[in-house]
């Protein structure tokens, strides 16, 4: 079953054309690798299945509903219905900074949905178990690590029960030290079957956790495979370009 389809995807910011035909789908416990150079349009790719970034042309299903159909998008009720299926976690965390953990958690929950505070509650006490960060939940973000600010960040995507959640470089504003806590969660949610989208320069997270690698490169789709095949066996000069500077 598709969680996300994407068709024929087109972006421009001015003459500037940032994604020029993209086509993939997501099935339901997928989890999907995007890799590619810096300026590739991973972010802008990403932001668009979350309406952070409108597409000019094209097609995004979401759970089969369309975000944005022949590049016209649904009425505003509709968008906010479909990008609350995703969960969004961000390189540089975007956390509250004037809300404690626990808050962080929970805001989002109680404006958008008719949940009874004490499930919330419950709720934010489990992920924040589950994200090895219990004893921080009165804890603000000023007063945590790079990694615990990004555990948090992903507990608090995780509190809207998402169909997908998307990550944009999770690691990359981290210290070496605290990449591995952040990939351990996010392991343990692959493990769990979460459906997720990650964009990342951690080829050795993407060919142990992902079952499928796309590489992009100025705005394309280069190609896409199992991780076993497209690290080892790449079929494209540009993939085997950027797979020797980096793994
Ligand atoms: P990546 O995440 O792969 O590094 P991005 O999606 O951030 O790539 O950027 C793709 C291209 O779009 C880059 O050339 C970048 O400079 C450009 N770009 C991104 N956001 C904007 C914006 N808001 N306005 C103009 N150009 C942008
Ligand atoms: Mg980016």
């Amino acid at each position: 079953m598709s969680i996300i389809e994407v068709s024929n995807l087109k972006k421009s910011y001015g003459d500037l054309e940032v994604l020029k035909q993209i086509t993939f789908d997501v099935n339901k416990n997928d989890v999907v690798a995007v890799i590619g150079p810096s300026g590739s349009g991973k972010s802008t790719m990403l932001r668009s299945l979350v309406h952070l970034e409108e597409i000019n042309s094209g097609s995004i299903c979401v759970s089969g509903d369309y975000l944005v159909k022949d590049g016209v998008y649904s009425k505003s009720q509709e968008i906010k219905k479909i990008t609350s299926k995703m969960g969004m976690v961000f390189q540089h965390f975007n956390l509250f900074p004037h809300m404690t953990v626990k808050e962080n958690l929970e805001v989002a929950p109680r404006m958008l949905k008719k949940q009874p505070a004490h499930l919330i509650q419950q709720q934010s006490a489990d992920l924040l178990e589950k994200v090895g960060l219990s004893d921080r939940a009165t804890a603000y973000p000023a007063n945590l690590s790079g990694g615990q600010k990004q555990r948090v960040a992903i507990a608090r995507a995780l509190m809207m029960n998402p169909d997908i959640l998307l990550f944009d470089e999770p690691t990359s504003a981290l210290d070496p030290e605290l990449t591995g806590e952040v990939l351990q969660v996010m392991k343990h949610l692959a493990e769990e079957h979460m459906t997720m989208i990650v964009v990342t320069h951690e080829m050795g997270f993407a060919k142990e956790v992902a079952n499928r690698a796309i590489f992009m490169d100025n705005g394309e789709i280069i190609e896409s495979g199992h991780p076993d095949n497209l690290f080892t066996n790449p079929q494209y000069d540009r993939t085997k370009a950027f797979l020797n500077r980096s793994l």
